[in-house]
């Protein structure tokens, strides 16, 4: 990839709603994705390798865990700081975000919120500092974005738990060193189980051949009469509500990343147009670049808006899982749009991985299916707005 030029564009002066720690937190972010991102990402992506070698990079910018609290060896952040290193991150590349979402809001959430003292200590610190590294598992091949559905079940053997099924599409699973998995007792309530590498039956084969998220590992999980220990399942909160409440943390880091992305096609088809020049002027002349630019700008600047105020709301304790549905169906599609519209821009070098926004836009075609498909969150925003359930 051709040098990191990025410029954050800030149409609104919106740096002036950030404190002084979120500048810092969110420029420190933004120096590491220029040092150790981009330069390794695309022959990454390119590869179908998730960089290994950045795993310590992310901890030490706070982007495992950045608001679990310091005592279990998260940054202790608020949620603005957290969005802005999940915008910062992904601005590098989505793949990358969704392993430091993954490890944050999908692992050491659970373990923090639903886990018991015993569990916090044994993972969260290890988590934080990237010397364990964690997968998520709800999805079933047959169980998407009804998840409520799973046949992924746990037994009571009297000492142990016996858990089978089979979980799909999983990120991080194929190097996954603990998994959160749901899996429904004999009641059919669902519970989160904390299921370890190495436990005999349980094994996590890589998917193959993805266009998207390259640079992110995906795989299955699969038990085959795993025994459980007791201790291993999460004891403070079960149902669908349990792994529903991590995906509302998740959420709203996309809501934040997918900006980071369009930020990144803006400002590269931006410099990209007034350097090439047709018919003796540069591109960005002509009126229909402008017209594209200047919508992305107005979009971006909405985007921005509106994750903000959801930050603010949600360091207050807040924001409804309807708002970050809106925030995070209104963001990925806005950010898909931009890379679009930056990729035809750049004409044929759009296509090449000279330049990120091919990434970005294929990367986005997953985060606009992952952790609640475009559909799914509108079908969110009806039910909330007229309280009847469209989802059957
Ligand atoms: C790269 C990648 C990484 C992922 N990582 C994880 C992970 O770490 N952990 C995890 O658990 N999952 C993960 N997922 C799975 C992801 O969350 C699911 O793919 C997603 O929830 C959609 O499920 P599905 O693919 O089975 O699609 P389906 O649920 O089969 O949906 C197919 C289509 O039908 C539509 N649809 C479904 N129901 C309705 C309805 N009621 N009304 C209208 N339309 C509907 C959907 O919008 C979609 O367009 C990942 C997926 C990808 C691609």
């Amino acid at each position: 990839m051709s040098q990191d030029l990025f410029q954050a564009p800030d149409y609104y002066q919106l740096d002036e709603l950030l404190s002084e720690e979120h500048l810092l937190v969110r420029d420190a972010a933004r120096e590491w994705v220029k040092r150790e991102v981009s330069p390794i990402i695309e022959e990454a992506a390119q590869n179908a390798k998730f960089p290994k070698s950045i795993i310590s990079g992310l901890a030490e910018i706070g982007a495992f865990g950045p608001y679990i609290p310091e005592e279990y060896g998260g940054a202790g952040l608020d949620q603005i700081s957290y969005g802005l290193i999940m915008q910062e991150i992904e601005r590098g590349d989505s793949g990358v975000r969704s392993t430091a979402s993954v490890q944050s809001s999908l692992v050491m959430y659970p373990i923090w919120k639903y886990g018991n003292e015993a569990q916090r200590q044994k993972y969260l610190p290890k988590l934080a500092s990237g010397e364990l590294l964690g997968c998520f598992g709800l999805t079933e091949p047959d169980h998407g974005s009804n998840p409520g559905g799973m046949t992924t079940n746990i037994k009571d053997m009297g000492d142990y738990y016996l858990l089978n099924g089979a979980k799909m599409w999983i990120s991080n699973a194929p190097f996954a060193d603990v998994a959160v998995v749901w899996a429904k007792n004999e009641e059919g309530r669902i519970k989160g189980v904390l299921v370890e590498r190495g436990m005999a039956g349980f094994s996590t084969p890589e998917t193959h051949n993805k266009w998207s998220l390259r640079a992110s590992a995906t795989g299955e999980l699969i038990f085959d009469n795993v025994k459980i220990p007791k201790e291993n399942i999460l004891p403070n909160k079960d149902g669908l509500g349990a792994p529903l409440g991590c995906l509302d943390s998740a959420r709203y880091g996309i809501a934040w990343g997918a900006i980071g992305a369009a930020m990144d096609c803006y400002d590269t088809a931006l410099r990209y147009a007034k350097q090439r020049i047709q018919f003796d002027k540069p591109i960005a002349g002509m009126q229909l670049q402008q017209k594209k630019l200047a919508e992305m700008i107005t979009e971006i600047t909405k985007a921005q808006l509106l994750t903000w105020r959801l930050g603010v709301l949600k360091n207050e304790n807040r924001a409804t899982t309807a708002q970050i549905s809106m925030a995070k169906r209104n963001n990925v599609d806005m950010a898909i749009h931009i890379a679009r519209e930056a990729r035809q821009i750049l004409g044929a070098m759009g296509i090449t991985g000279e330049y990120s926004i091919m990434r970005h836009m294929m990367n986005l075609e997953s985060v606009i299916t992952y952790e609640g498909t475009h559909d799914i969150h509108l079908l969110i925003t009806g039910m909330d707005i007229t309280g009847i359930s469209a989802f059957k």
